[in-house]
């Protein structure tokens, strides 16, 4: 089977046209790889020629690319209604859907028939590699393609490899995150990943440091960023992910990795409840006005 894998990556298909898939298809068509792009709704489909073009533009903008590369890129997406259709020919399939292990194991399924030579990579967050490539016949070319948002901007990608990968396809995979640029890392398909893994014990501490008073959100994140040169401190992090998607990473890893090392903070349960869920909510650890964080008032621990 992974014999029948193609040798060189040029014809993608992304699964789901939401914040990632359009991110994530605006750097293949970035990088030269014609692109087709399904989702299920018709709207989500519609915005996305859009959407992708507006990308293309702030590049522009920000002197990456120049007009003709941007309309060379724009000319290599071709968004499709049907799954099958925009399957043909392709050698890899990115899956952006939501992440719902039954949506992805459905998906997966219908790949494994519609995209019968392609590498299936899923863009999941958190979820099982291994749980996902088992609704295939073929989980030797299931792998991780954990990308950031936004996917045109992020250095990172996470390559996740379940124990049935087989070592074509992480070759495939690496080459194909060279050609876009980006850097990889390579990890083994365990709860959280390597990044959300990291992510949420860091932030996770840092609440517990704003519960016990210890200084306020803003100085805790300044540790970090002048103290050791993260670029953005856990606090503002976890409001910019949005605290209810790190409470429920962090049940996750409670209940799959350590109940001791991942247990949410009160705070972090409060917030949630509060609708207090971080940038998306306009307040969190911090009160957001469009990119700008300020200081929340009365949590001054001074
Ligand atoms: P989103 O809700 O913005 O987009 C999901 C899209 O999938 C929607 O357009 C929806 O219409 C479509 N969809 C629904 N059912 C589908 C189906 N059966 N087949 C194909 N498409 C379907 O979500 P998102 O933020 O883009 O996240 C997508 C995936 O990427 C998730 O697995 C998420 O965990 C992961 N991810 C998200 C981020 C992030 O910062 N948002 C970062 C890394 C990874």
């Amino acid at each position: 089977m992974s014999n029948d894998l193609p040798g060189e990556i040029r014809r993608v298909l992304v699964v789901g046209s939401g914040v990632m898939g359009r991110g994530i298809a605006t750097l293949c068509v970035s990088r030269g790889f014609e692109t087709a792009i399904f989702d299920p709704v018709p709207e989500a489909l519609g915005a996305t020629p859009a959407a992708v073009e507006a990308a293309l533009e702030r590049a522009r903008d920000r002197g990456k690319m120049t007009r003709e590369d941007a309309e060379a890129a724009r000319s290599r997406l071709r968004p499709s209604r049907s799954l099958a259709e925009a399957a043909v020919g392709a050698d890899l399939a990115i899956e952006a859907a939501p992440e719902s292990l039954e949506v992805k194991r459905q998906i997966f399924a219908e790949l494994d028939r519609v995209a019968a030579k392609a590498v299936l990579a899923t863009n999941t967050s958190s979820l099982s590699i291994r749980k996902i490539a088992e609704a295939t016949a073929t989980p030797g070319r299931v792998i991780g393609l954990h990308f950031f948002n936004p996917a045109p901007v992020m250095p990172l990608v996470e390559i996740v490899v379940a124990p049935e990968t087989s070592p074509e396809t992480l070759a495939a995979v690496r080459r194909f995150v060279e050609a876009l640029g980006k850097e990889a890392i390579v990890v083994r398909d365990s709860p959280g990943f390597a990044t959300s893994r990291l992510g949420v014990a860091l932030g996770l501490e840092a609440m517990r440091m704003v519960e016990e008073k210890i200084a306020t959100a803003t100085d805790i994140d300044r540790a970090m960023e002048a103290g050791y040169g993260h670029a953005m401190g856990p606090l503002k992090t976890s409001d910019l992910v949005g605290l209810d998607v790190r409470l429920a990473i962090a049940e996750a890893l409670a209940a799959e990795l350590s109940e001791e090392r991942f247990r949410p903070p009160d705070i972090l349960r409060t917030l949630v409840r509060e609708g207090k869920t971080g940038k998306k909510a306009g307040e969190g650890f911090y009160r957001w006005e469009g990119n700008v964080a300020r200081p929340t008032e009365g949590k001054d621990s001074r």
